[in-house]
């Protein structure tokens, strides 16, 4: 909100120089840019993909809008045909953010500037922008939120005096998604005091990064994972809460308990996306939290790189120390993530017009 960037104020960028060898009454060919996103599995990337497609439409761009379908070779292909259909520009959300080097390569040898939506795409030194949300802020409020909701501390984040000890798992997401170090980083900052301290204690011993992993950040293999941790709590041990990075772990973490623990109170399970199910758990109690990142200001801020890039031009940034990709600092644009609880999901959800009171249930 405090974003100073109006979609309203920018030079609609449809008139193409290049390849118009025409006098003043050719017709302007119209800019394509290519919108990669990696996969329709989980409700935020359709909705990123469909808010990119709205506003670079709105401007007059053409848009070539592509799912790979969490497959990275996909992915790659998707964008070398972007590239061989002429696109202007491209926007991508990574699959693996390591793997998409050689074609951006191409990109680079264009002039066609890529802009890193949402995942950091590594290695590559055609990656002219980087929009995303605050990533180790995530974290951070995903592990105070865990604190919170074990009693560790309050809602305004003191400490109670809570000495526990609270046995709890982790998770984390896919290791070749930059972003998932990134949030594992900013919880383990808040939780391994406690850890230190005793106050908390993991149980199954698994807490460093590639261990609790979830490749492809899929629920499956969450839920997996998850039941080879059950035994310790089937013979008596409560499992007080989990450290989930996203919501369609969350669900598959809570289920798999619920069937596994059929008698026991279910956990307090972090997450993230504020997907529709989800915040349906979170008003009934079920769900701990999530985070809520809007993705309808990543869109925005996303085409005002767009814009810029096409026109030569440097889009406000601010953040250009934080996201190195081994080739380089990329400039970033880094929005604000927000935690959502059953105390403010109304508030945040409903009243800022994400889901209707309707869709809630
Ligand atoms: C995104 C998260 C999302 C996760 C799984 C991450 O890169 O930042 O919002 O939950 O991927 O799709």
């Amino acid at each position: 909100r405090s974003l100073a960037l109006g979609l309203a104020a920018l030079t609609v960028l449809t008139v193409s120089a290049c390849g118009d060898s025409g006098g003043d009454d050719a017709a302007p060919d119209t800019l394509l840019v290519g919108v990669a996103m990696p996969t329709t599995t989980s409700d935020r990337w359709i909705a990123d993909g469909e808010n990119l497609e709205a506003q670079l439409t709105s401007l007059g761009y053409q848009v070539d809008l592509e799912y790979a379908e969490d497959d990275v070779q996909t992915q790659v292909d998707q964008i070398g045909a972007m590239l061989d259909a002429g696109a202007s520009a491209l926007v991508v959300g990574a699959i693996d953010g390591t793997a998409l080097k050689q074609v951006l390569g191409r990109a680079g040898d264009a002039g066609v500037p890529v802009i890193s939506y949402d995942r950091l795409i590594r290695d590559s030194d055609d990656v002219a922008f980087y929009a995303s949300f605050d990533n180790a802020k995530v974290g951070v409020l995903q592990g105070t939120s865990l604190l919170q909701g074990l009693g560790v501390l309050d809602a305004s984040g003191e400490k109670t005096g809570a000495k526990g000890p609270f046995q709890v798992e982790l998770f984390a997401g896919s290791t070749d998604d930059n972003n998932a170090k990134v949030f594992y980083d900013g919880a383990m900052s808040v939780l391994q005091p406690y850890l230190d301290a005793g106050v908390l204690e993991v149980p199954s011993g698994q807490t460093d990064f590639e261990t609790i992993a979830t490749a492809g950040w899929k629920g499956e293999v969450a839920a997996e994972r998850m039941a080879t941790l059950l035994e310790p709590y089937q013979g008596g041990v409560t499992l007080d809460g989990v450290l989930s990075p996203y919501d369609g772990i969350s669900r598959a973490i809570l289920d798999t308990v619920a069937s596994g623990l059929p008698d026991a109170p279910a956990p307090q399970v972090t997450g993230q996306d504020a997907e529709l199910d989800s915040a349906k758990l979170i008003a009934k109690g079920e769900q701990l939290s999530t985070i809520y990142k809007d993705t309808r200001q990543l869109a925005e801020v996303t085409v005002v790189m767009v814009n810029a890039a096409l026109a030569g031009a440097d889009p406000e940034v601010n953040d250009v120390t934080s996201y190195d990709n081994g080739a380089g600092v990329v400039p970033a644009y880094l929005l604000a993530p927000q935690l959502v609880t059953k105390d403010n999901y109304r508030a945040v959800l409903v009243d800022g017009g994400y889901y209707s009171a309707k869709e809630l249930g």
